[in-house]
């Protein structure tokens, strides 16, 4: 054999057993990402997508641009936002860019469809989800195949990617699943501090426009506070950095809104005021930091769930009294009792979840007075004042893959199962009122009705009630 039909062999052997995997080259166009895909993979045809219908968005194709094939064969279905990927001889390659101004007039202040879900880029600021930038093979027996994402050039301005966290625009190699829902951030004010939370080094990455080292301040205490009282609870052991991202709105859409993934949260802020932690913002890094627990499953258990763990922690930490516990249920309380669609069903309530209005925090509402009432069974039944550990601690083992028959058989073990199937399928599945009587009520509390029938929780015996946060 030649020497030049050995390396040949060579290379065609080595070609043939290279594992699957995906590149992604980003380089800064400015006021777009342009984004160069290579494929290699020995399979005929891979399904790749992009984004998701998050935030009620149909209009995900709209910013790419300029798509090119210049390896093998891909096949668009832009309804479906999928991608039939066909490698030829092993490999696939193509090329856009991910480009957007935010659209005139779209979204209503305190709307779903806003800057949270569409990426924000220009010389000024780079906002987006990574979804919104990577098609990714799809599916979960994708999730594993390697990627390896590099920045050719960058903004001028440091950039924060939730996948890569303290490298900035450095080389990133990972899975598919690690960049499949993540965050990148960019701004010249931003800003990267570690916090210390016991023991292990997490991030905090803000971008602020006013009274930087006040701010900067509160929230490092406040995270330190609330982070390492619900990782606390959940007895977590493993020390992967979380990152706390405090970003502002381009435009100030709304007070503020938050999303939460596994290793860390994002939130989008109206920059215009002097403080940034006012209770509202407190209650919402609570929420999102608890997604990291709590991120699956139905929205009745993800979003109400996660609303009782917000309440209780911003307690049990000790940054607030019982009595908040009382207002920020309340608040769910009235917001459940005026919803109009109150009694939908909790198949209509998720299908109305992305729609603008109230309809996309009704199964919060719904979800946080479930897991109160359920809590005030726990008691009753047990005489065990906090329900909520132990209601937790045998939800626990399936929070990653949770559904309601394993929710029911666990909380089965703790309670009467004919009382609660019949009040899992009357609250949750019909949407019926809760009757919240007196004997079912956790201790220290009852619930009044205001004039019009809108339910209340009072505290009758502050210490009983503290009693629920040890
Ligand atoms: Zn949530």
């Amino acid at each position: 054999m030649s020497k030049t039909l050995t390396f040949l062999v060579l290379l065609a052997l080595l070609l043939s057993c290279e594992k699957p995997h995906v590149d992604y080259v980003l380089s800064w166009k400015g006021d777009a990402i342009g984004v160069s895909v290579d494929v290699i993979s020995d399979q005929d045809t891979i399904l790749f997508s992009y984004s998701s219908d998050n935030g009620g968005q149909t209009d995900q194709m709209s910013w790419i641009h300029d798509f090119k094939i210049t390896e093998g064969k891909v096949l668009t279905d832009s309804a479906t936002r999928t991608f039939s990927v066909l490698p030829d001889n092993g490999k696939a390659c193509f090329s856009y860019d991910v480009q957007c101004t935010l659209p005139e007039g779209y979204g209503s202040p305190g709307g779903c469809l806003m800057d949270m879900f569409r990426p924000d880029i220009d010389e000024k600021m780079l906002y987006s989800r990574t979804e919104n930038i990577f098609i990714i093979p799809h599916g979960e027996q994708n999730a594993d195949i390697a990627v390896n994402v590099v920045w050719t050039s960058t903004p001028d301005y440091p950039v924060f990617c939730l996948y890569n966290p303290g490298h900035g625009t450095e080389q990133f190699k990972g899975k598919v699943s690690d960049i499949a829902f993540s965050v990148m951030a960019g701004d010249p004010l931003l800003d990267l501090d570690t916090l210390d939370i016991c023991g292990n080094t997490h991030f905090l990455v803000t971008a602020l426009r006013k009274n930087e080292k006040m701010n900067k301040s509160d929230l490092n205490s406040f995270f330190k506070t609330i982070y390492a009282s619900i990782s606390g609870f959940w007895e977590e052991n493993y020390n992967a950095p979380y990152s706390f991202l405090v970003f502002p709105f381009r435009r100030n859409t709304f007070e503020v809104t938050g999303n939460g993934f596994p290793n860390g949260f994002v939130s989008r802020y109206d920059a215009t005021e002097d403080t940034i932690l006012n209770l509202n913002r407190r209650d919402v890094y609570t929420h999102e930091i608890g997604h990291k627990w709590m991120n699956n499953g139905t929205i009745w258990f993800a979003e109400g769930f996660d609303e009782m763990q917000t309440g209780y922690h911003l307690v049990a930490s000790g940054l607030e009294k019982p009595s908040y516990f009382a207002k920020y249920f309340n608040h769910a309380l009235r917001g459940l009792h005026h919803n109009p669609h109150k009694n939908a069903t909790d198949k209509e309530a998720e299908e109305l979840f992305w729609d603008d209005g109230d309809y996309t925090w009704l199964l919060y509402w719904r979800g946080f007075s479930y897991a109160f009432h359920l809590a005030g069974i726990y008691e009753k039944e047990t005489g065990v004042h906090n329900a909520w550990k132990p209601m937790m601690k045998a939800v626990k083992p399936f929070l990653d893959d949770f559904s309601a028959e394993k929710f029911i058989e666990a909380m089965s073990k703790l309670m009467d199962r004919k009382r609660l199937e019949k009040d899992y399928r009357q609250f949750i599945v019909d949407g019926k009122d809760f009757d919240f009587f007196p004997q079912d009520l956790p201790s220290g509390c009852t619930i009044i009705r205001e004039k019009d029938g809108t339910p209340q929780l009072q505290i009758t015996d502050s210490i009983l009630f503290a009693g629920h946060f040890k």
